[in-house]
């Protein structure tokens, strides 16, 4: 029996914003598993960071079928608070997960064929206790399968009531247009990574969603940590750059990302705010972006997120200043 009772006020602390043209509302800060939820990871470092997520009022949490590491274990980790706490709240809950990279062995355990993604949906509903989740996702557009084969399975997953929606991440604008056409029914929200470092979706993408009506994820919306304090006085020894397992290498903090986020730092300084909540405010400036969904390892980090949302609006100076730093 759990002793977790959630903080009444836990609505009244962050604000949800529309999923594009759907009836899903989705908190501004979304909290994400990629890392720091793995098998190798404190389990209870994790429970506390979810509760006191949801505590706040970020009832959205991100997984992939391969987030951990181990492979699975992030979902294993959810499945576990879900037991322990949070089970009671699963209709307050939005839970997505995802299928697209490499998860078993031989040719059927990687990228997008239907086999892939209804065998990936149903190992991941079984890794969490659930029956269902509220997002499924094709994780990245796989070149080799017809998009329509992996939009039916997406399509298949939620007719089956596996999944309530469906949803797609790291489709270029070209790749949207056509999996949108292929999926033949409401595609919900769009993962990306964006940043102020990642501007790519910048070129298109958001137009195209905001014309089809289908939300918008921030992925990294804080480069991973490199827009935050986290560098500012070199790499600290339990720092995803330091870890060496990920995505974040050492040799990409650099003397000169070092200078524009120093720069970016000062200014958020000026604005009252901490470098990683202006970096979250950025983000969340653009109308195609429903939530920014970050990464945590503790849960000041997630504290701070939420704090941002005091303070989301920029004066065009500020913008301009932006823009100067980050071309400098
Ligand atoms: P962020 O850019 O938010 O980076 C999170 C990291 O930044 C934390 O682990 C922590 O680093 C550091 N950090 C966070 N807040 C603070 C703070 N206030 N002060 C100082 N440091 C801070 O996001 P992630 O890269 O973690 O990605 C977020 C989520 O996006 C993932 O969990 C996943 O759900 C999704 N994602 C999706 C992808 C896709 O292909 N669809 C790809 C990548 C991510 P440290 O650990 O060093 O403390």
């Amino acid at each position: 029996m759990s002793e977790y009772l959630a903080h009444n006020g836990r609505y009244e602390q962050i604000e949800y914003r529309r999923c594009g043209r759907s009836g899903l509302l989705l908190p501004a800060i979304s909290l994400g598993l990629w890392q720091n939820f793995g098998g190798v990871d404190g389990f209870e470092n994790g429970r506390a960071m979810l509760r006191r997520a949801f505590d706040l009022g970020i009832t959205h949490f991100d997984l992939g079928n391969n987030y951990g590491p181990p492979p699975g274990s992030a979902e294993e980790t959810l499945g576990r608070a879900l037991k322990l706490d949070l089970a009671p709240y699963r209709d307050e809950l939005i839970i997505s997960t995802k299928a697209g990279y490499d998860m078993w062995p031989g040719p059927h355990g990687n990228w997008g064929s239907r086999k892939y993604l209804l065998a990936s949906l149903d190992q991941s509903l079984k890794r969490m206790g659930l029956e269902y989740v509220d997002i499924f996702y094709s994780h990245r557009p796989d070149p080799a399968t017809p998009v329509e084969e992996t939009m039916s399975a997406l399509k298949h997953a939620v007719h089956s009531g596996k999944a309530l929606y469906a949803g797609i991440s790291n489709y270029n604008v070209e790749q949207s247009r056509a999996a949108i056409a292929a999926l033949r029914a409401p595609c919900l929200i769009h993962q990306m990574r964006y940043s102020m470092f990642q501007r790519t979706p910048e070129s298109g993408l958001f137009e195209l969603l905001a014309g089809e009506g289908i939300g918008g994820i921030a992925f990294t919306p804080l480069a991973q940590g490199l827009l935050t304090d986290r560098y500012l006085n070199g790499i600290p020894p339990e720092s995803r750059a330091a870890k060496g397992r990920t995505s974040l290498q050492a040799s990409q903090i650099t003397e000169s990302r070092i200078a524009q986020i120093r720069a970016l730092d000062a200014l958020a300084h000026e604005r009252g705010q901490t470098l990683a909540q202006m970096a979250l405010a950025w983000v969340l400036r653009q109308s195609a972006i429903t939530s920014a969904l970050i990464g945590a390892s503790r849960v000041q980090h997630i504290e701070q997120g939420v704090a941002a949302l005091a303070h989301t609006q920029f004066e065009d100076r500020e913008l301009a200043r932006i823009e100067q730093i980050l071309t400098q």
